[in-house]
């Protein structure tokens, strides 16, 4: 199947030839013909498969081919970096068609809100929000919205995590009965289908075989106790030829604790969470997608937003709290068929969480030994209860790291 099998528009399909995409991905398969009739869907689907254009292709090619004068299309996401990416795809797609958009995201200050207002009075065919900031524009009276015709909730599930469901009903409320919805998500607890059921009128559904990381990613973890951690992630980092690397942290705190331990170790490194700026974060995003900056300290924000070509380490500090965000996390390597590798930590109370990530990946991802200098990590035990108080003595010559790694 090539993407001359749907007709797209042919300004549109120049945008798609121009962003170098040959072939449609598998979600993109699946959905667009879905989406071209007018159904209403649900998508099961995680960031990296494709997903984005799997929507925004058959909305642009009705946005091409039918009457502009008011906004048509809404689209939800949870954070502004997705927010953000979603609009560059919707350039980079809508390059030779005239088809404008506009993101707006909470945060900045006050110039950037009036710069939203003052695009939303000017008007456009796509609007790309997160929820609370659309609100605000929306009881301004500014964007009028009762001719849309496509809604898309895209990472319905993390929009919900963050406590959204309010905000999603009620911009639901400013848009007409009649019009197509689109849901994705990357997983789908009962939640996600009481909203489906509240929005969505009789959907198709597409489930995309998820918690699959792509198959270049190669995937290894080390058993560590927590003194053993920023030792062992210092050597990482120094010996690394990797240009460009994402390193996790679970908290925002951890990641602000781990950006200054690495700096005074003389790290080039800057942490990323939702304290910081607009400015600050995009700076920062800069700086490392020009590669001026070799690695960003994040939180699970980071990993649902960041869209870098090339960044070929991963390194997860903690395990992620959710076997999904593993799959997000280390999905930020080997894009689009490239190659790369993904270092997971785990400690003695994270092993359990660690054997349910390989559950749902359906693998066993190899325990390489510590560098000897550490000494011994933890044994790998997942199945004993580790958050009871029982405690091990690490063995081996871990004492000279405890203050460096005083997490
Ligand atoms: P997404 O899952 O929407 O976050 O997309 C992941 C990445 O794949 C983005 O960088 C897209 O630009 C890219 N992409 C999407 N569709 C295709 C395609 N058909 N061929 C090649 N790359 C694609």
């Amino acid at each position: 199947m090539t993407f001359s099998d749907f007709n797209f528009d042919e300004q549109l399909q120049e945008g798609l030839n121009s962003m170098g995409f040959k072939k449609p991905t598998p979600i993109q398969q699946q959905s667009i013909p879905l989406i071209l009739q007018n159904k209403d869907l649900i998508a099961c689907a995680q960031t990296g498969t494709g997903k984005t254009a799997s929507y925004l292709l058959p909305i642009m090619h009705h946005i091409a081919v039918g009457e502009k004068s008011h906004v048509s299309t809404l689209i939800l996401a949870p954070t502004r970096e997705l927010a953000q990416q979603i609009d560059q795809q919707v350039e980079g797609l809508a390059y030779f068609t005239g088809i404008s958009s506009i993101a707006v995201y909470g945060g900045g200050d006050g110039m950037i809100y009036e710069q939203q207002r003052r695009a939303l009075i000017e008007g456009t065919d796509i609007i790309i929000a997160t929820p609370g900031r659309l609100i605000a524009h929306l009881i301004s009276g500014i964007v009028k919205l009762d001719h849309l015709k496509h809604l898309v909730l895209d990472e319905a599930d993390r929009m919900l995590d963050m406590g959204f469901n309010e905000d999603i009903m009620r911009i639901v409320g400013y848009l007409p009965k009649n019009r197509q919805t689109l849901l994705f998500s990357a997983t789908m607890p009962p939640k996600i289908r009481t909203l489906a059921a509240k929005l969505l009128n009789n959907p198709e559904q597409v489930n995309i075989a998820i918690s699959q990381p792509a198959a270049g990613i190669l995937q290894q973890a080390y058993l560590t106790y927590d003194p053993q951690k920023i030792p062992l992630l210092e050597g990482i980092l120094r010996e690394s030829q990797y240009p460009s690397i994402l390193v996790f942290a679970s908290t925002k705190d951890k990641v602000k604790e781990l950006g200054r331990s690495l700096s005074k170790l003389g790290i080039k490194v800057k942490p990323f969470h939702s304290d910081l700026e607009q400015d600050e974060r995009e700076d920062i995003l800069r700086a490392f997608k020009s590669r001026q900056l070799p690695v960003i300290v994040g939180t699970d924000v980071l990993s649902r937003g960041i869209d870098v070509e090339g960044i070929s380490l991963v390194v997860n500090f903690d395990v992620p709290p959710d076997p999904e965000d593993y799959i997000h996390r280390i999905g930020r390597t080997a894009r689009a068929e490239t190659t790369g590798t993904a270092i997971t930590f785990i400690n003695e109370k994270d092993q359990r969480k660690f054997a349910s990530i390989e559950a749902l990946i359906g693998r066993e991802i190899p325990k390489l030994p510590l560098p000897e200098a550490l000494g011994d990590g933890p044994e790998y035990q997942p199945q004993l209860k580790r958050d009871s108080g029982f405690k091990r003595k690490p063995k081996g010559n871990w004492k000279k790291h405890k203050n460096a790694g005083n997490t």
